[in-house]
Order: C-alpha cells, then sequence, then structure tokens
C-alpha cells in the first residue's frame, strides 16, 4: 500500500462541523498505511452538495480543525476551500496542490466512503480519479452491500484508484456530536478537549452560527 520511490500527500476532505476523534483516526491511519509524508485538512468552505441543510460557518469549523490537529507533526490545515470565493469543488482543490507538488507527486484524497459513493455527482469527477487516489474510510459494520454499491459508484478502469480503510472510531459521527449538544448530553472523549471547550465557550450547536453562511466573513462574533 506503501507509495516507493514518489512523493505522497494526502488531503483530509470534510466539512468536520464538528472535527472529531473518528477524523483524526481516519487521517492518521490513512498517513501509516499509504506512507503519507503529510496530511493535509481542507474544511469545505463551500460545500456545494448541503444547500438544503445548514451548516455551521467556516471560520468555527476550520478553527476547530487547527485545535483539533495541533499536537501531531504530519497534519496540516489549509484555508484554500475556504478563502476561494463559489462552491467548494474537489476538482479544484486536487489541481491546485498539483500545480504546487508537480505530476511526479502522488496524491491521496481521504473522506467518508458514504461521500466517495456520491462521486460521480461531484463536479468533473474523471479530473479527479485521474488526478488522485481516493481513500474511502468506512465506518465498522459497514454493510458489504454498501461495499458493492461503493464499487459500482467508480468506472470499473478508475477502481483501482479507490481504497477503502475501516476505522472503528469513524463509530463517532459530527451529526451524533451536534445532536448531543443540543440536547445537553456529554462530548467529552468523542472530540479532543480543545474542541469540547471551544464548542461550549462559542454556544455552537446551540444557537444559529451559520451568520453569514458558508465560506469566509459574517460573523457577528467569535472566540478563539
Ligand atoms: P458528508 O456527505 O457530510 O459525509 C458523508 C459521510 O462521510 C459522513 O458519514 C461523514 O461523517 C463522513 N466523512 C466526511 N468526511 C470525512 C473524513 N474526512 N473522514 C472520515 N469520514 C468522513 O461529506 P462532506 O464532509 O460534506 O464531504 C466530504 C468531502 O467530499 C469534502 O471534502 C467535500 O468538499 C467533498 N465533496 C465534494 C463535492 C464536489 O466537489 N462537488 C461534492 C460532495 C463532497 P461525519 O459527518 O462524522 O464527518
Amino acid at each position: 500500500m506503501r507509495a516507493k520511490g514518489r512523493r505522497a500527500i494526502g488531503i483530509m476532505g470534510g466539512t468536520f462541523d464538528p472535527i472529531h476523534f473518528g477524523h483524526l483516526v481516519t487521517a492518521e491511519a490513512s498517513r501509516a498505511a499509504f506512507g503519507l509524508e503529510q496530511v493535509i485538512f481542507i474544511p469545505s468552505g463551500n460545500p456545494p452538495h448541503k444547500h438544503d441543510r445548514v451548516v455551521t460557518a467556516a471560520e468555527y469549523r476550520y478553527l476547530m480543525t487547527v485545535l483539533a490537529t495541533s499536537t501531531n507533526p504530519y497534519f496540516r490545515v489549509s484555508r484554500t476551500e475556504i478563502d476561494r470565493v463559489g462552491p467548494s469543488y474537489t476538482v479544484d482543490t486536487i489541481e491546485e496542490l498539483r500545480d504546487a507538488l508537480g505530476p511526479d507527486a502522488l496524491i491521496y484524497f481521504i473522506t467518508g466512503a458514504d461521500a466517495v459513493m456520491e462521486l460521480m455527482t461531484w463536479n468533473r469527477p474523471q479530473e479527479i480519479l485521474t488526478q488522485c487516489e481516493l481513500i474511502a474510510a468506512t465506518r465498522p459494520g459497514y454493510p458489504p452491500a454498501d461495499f458493492q454499491r461503493l464499487r459500482q459508484a467508480i468506472p470499473q478502469v478508475s477502481a483501482a484508484r479507490v481504497h477503502t480503510i475501516e476505522v472503528p472510531a469513524l463509530a463517532i459521527s459530527s451529526s451524533d456530536i451536534r445532536r448531543r449538544v443540543a440536547s445537553g448530553e456529554p462530548i467529552k472523549y468523542l472530540v479532543p478537549e480543545t474542541v469540547e471547550q471551544y464548542i461550549l465557550k462559542s454556544s455552537l450547536y446551540t444557537r444559529s452560527t451559520t451568520a453569514g453562511g458558508h465560506g469566509h466573513g459574517g460573523l457577528t462574533e467569535m472566540w478563539l
């Protein structure tokens, strides 16, 4: 599974609303399994597929991602999708990184298997499959039928570029954390302590913190 002789970089794409230990374990497990030099976390700025649901303002999600990753020397966080105007298309992010790294670098795009299943509905999916390898992270007990659907979702010619990794810590989910905070249940040990404190201090998931919608700007109050 390791990339030999070529620079290998991971891109960890997600909304991270909020980031949790499942994401961190996924990134670290992928780094170890695929010999990645570093993993760059890229919080979505303006997720094109989420216009039907409220997403926490990008600056909060970005800051939580910085707090969560700060102790791992292999992890970086990029603002590229947050600072980009317009929808956050993965293909633009991959092309930007490809320009910066050159044609020889191996780029691994890491995200949830359910998101990868929808890949062919994303903007310019064939270019994504040409420019990078994909790592689809699954939760424990991911049904065999879903693996089948995952395989069928990707054209046969590109199937070898899609890898799966099972991450037990992905039993944790962002939606469950949001629900827990809203109903006053604890989130300790589901997210790093710094993220837990930041969520409580900023009253995230208990009141509207979507001012300005997605992307940059628009916040009336924000604390670090
Ligand atoms: P999502 O649909 O909210 O998530 C689908 C599933 O994947 C959820 O169970 C989610 O769990 C999990 N997941 C998401 N990111 C993960 C990660 N990095 N590691 C492990 N599990 C992860 O997915 P999303 O977060 O909005 O999007 C995922 C990535 O795909 C982003 O980088 C996004 O920009 C990209 N994407 C691009 C396009 C496009 O270019 N048109 C369209 C769709 C998605 P949690 O909720 O617990 O995270």
